[in-house]
C-alpha cells in the first residue's frame, strides 16, 4: 500500500522521516505494510519538539524491537516512532541501581548489571525486546517481572512533556500496565541488589540455556501470543500453551502461519506468512478455546496497522 505524503504537515525535526518504510524488517514476526511515515528522533529533545508541533489528529505508534507486535499488512497510518541510539544508554549508579534508555535492549541492562555486581535483573536477558516495550508490557520471566524492579519510569506524552513517574504508579498487572496509550517511555532506573559478576552471569546463563531448550527463539515469532489465564503464581495456573495443544491447534497451519510445535503458545511465520495468516491461526485458536471451555483467551501480542480485505 502506498500513502499520501503526510511529511508536509510534520514539524521540521533535526531526526529522519521516511515514508512508506518497511516494518516487516523490523519486528520479529517478518510481517505487515509499511509506516505511513517512519520517524528516527535525533533525541529526546527532538522527540518531544516532534510530538509538541505534531497536530494531534496525525496517530503516534511507538515500536521497540517489535518482538511483541504483529504489523497487520496494510501498513500503519500516521508515524511510527522507532527510538535510535541516544535511546540506547545503560549506567550502572551507586546503591546497586542500573539506569537505562528505552531502546537500551533489556539483555544489555542484564549484562551490565552483572558486570557492576548488581544482582536481581538477571531475568531480562531472558526478554528480546528494549526497555521501552518490557516497561509498556511489564516484561518478565522466571518469577520476575519489571514491575519487580523499577523504581521509576520517565515518558513524554502526546504533547511532548516529560513526566517521571515511580513503578506504583504505572498500575501493572501480569504483561500490562495501565500507562496512557500515547505516552512513550524514554528511561528508566532499576533497583538492583549487591551481587558477585560471576555469580550473577551464572543464573543469567542458566536462563539462556533454559529458554533455548524450551522456546523457539530463531524462528520468526513474537514469544507468548495469549496472556495465561491465570498470573504466575496461582495454584494450578491455567497456561494458554495448554488450552492450545488441548484444541489441537499445535502445528495447524493457517498459508505459513502455525503454532510452534516446540511451545504451543508461539506463533511462526514459516518465512510465507501474511499477518492475516497469523491472525487467522490465533482467531481460529481462540474460537475454539472458547467453544471447548468457556476460557476467552486475551492476545498478548499487540496488533498494529490496518487490515487487508483478502
Ligand atoms: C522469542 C521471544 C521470547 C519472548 N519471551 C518473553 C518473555 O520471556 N517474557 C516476556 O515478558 N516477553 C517475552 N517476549 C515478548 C517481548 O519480548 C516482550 O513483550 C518485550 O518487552 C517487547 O519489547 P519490544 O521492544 O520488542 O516491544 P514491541 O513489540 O516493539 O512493542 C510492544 C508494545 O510496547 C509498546 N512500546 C514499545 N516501546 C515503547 C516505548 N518506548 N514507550 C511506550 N510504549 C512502547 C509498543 O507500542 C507496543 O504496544 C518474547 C518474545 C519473543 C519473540
Amino acid at each position: 500500500m502506498t500513502w499520501p505524503s503526510l511529511i508536509s504537515c510534520l514539524p521540521q525535526v533535526r531526526g529522519k522521516y521516511v515514508e512508506n518504510a518497511p516494518l516487516a524488517d523490523v519486528t520479529w514476526l517478518r510481517v505487515g505494510g509499511p509506516a505511513q511515515v517512519l520517524y528516527l528522533p535525533a533525541d529526546e529533545a527532538d522527540l518531544a519538539r516532534f510530538l509538541a508541533e505534531t497536530p494531534e489528529e496525525i496517530p503516534v505508534t511507538i515500536l521497540g524491537a517489535g518482538s511483541n507486535t504483529l504489523v497487520r499488512d496494510g501498513g500503519v497510518p500516521g508515524v511510527t516512532v522507532r527510538l535510535t541510539a541516544p535511546f540506547g544508554r545503560v549506567t550502572a549508579e551507586d546503591g546497586a541501581r542500573v539506569r537505562a534508555g528505552a531502546a537500551a535492549l533489556d539483555k544489555k541492562v542484564a549484562q551490565t548489571a552483572a558486570k557492576a555486581g548488581i544482582g536481581g535483573l538477571e531475568f531480562f536477558v531472558g526478554v528480546p525486546g528494549l526497555i521501552g516495550g518490557a516497561l509498556r508490557m511489564n516484561a518478565g520471566c522466571y518469577d520476575r517481572e519489571t514491575k519487580d524492579v523499577l523504581i521509576e519510569a520517565a515518558a513524554l506524552d502526546r504533547l511532548g512533556r516529560r513526566i517521571v513517574v515511580k513503578a506504583d504508579e504505572l498500575g501493572y498487572a501480569y504483561r500490562h500496565s495501565e500507562a496512557p496509550d500515547d505516552w512513550i517511555f524514554v528511561e528508566a532506573l532499576f533497583q538492583g541488589a549487591p551481587d558477585v559478576p560471576e555469580a550473577v552471569t551464572a543464573r543469567m546463563d542458566v536462563i539462556t540455556a533454559r529458554r533455548e531448550a524450551t522456546q523457539p527463539i530463531r524462528e520468526k515469532t513474537s514469544g507468548s501470543t495469549f496472556r495465561n489465564p491465570d498470573p504466575p503464581g496461582t495454584p494450578d495456573q491455567r497456561k494458554a500453551w495448554k488450552l492450545i495443544d488441548a484444541a489441537g491447534w499445535r502445528g495447524k497451519r493457517i498459508g505459513g502461519a502455525r503454532f510452534s510445535e516446540m511451545h504451543a503458545n508461539f506463533l511462526i511465520n514459516d518465512g510465507t506468512a501474511t499477518a492475516a495468516d497469523l491472525e487467522a491461526v490465533v482467531e481460529g485458536a481462540r474460537a475454539d478455546i472458547l467453544a471447548a471451555t468457556g476460557i476467552d483467551l486475551e492476545w498478548e501480542v499487540k496488533r498494529i496497522g490496518v487490515e487487508t480485505k483478502t
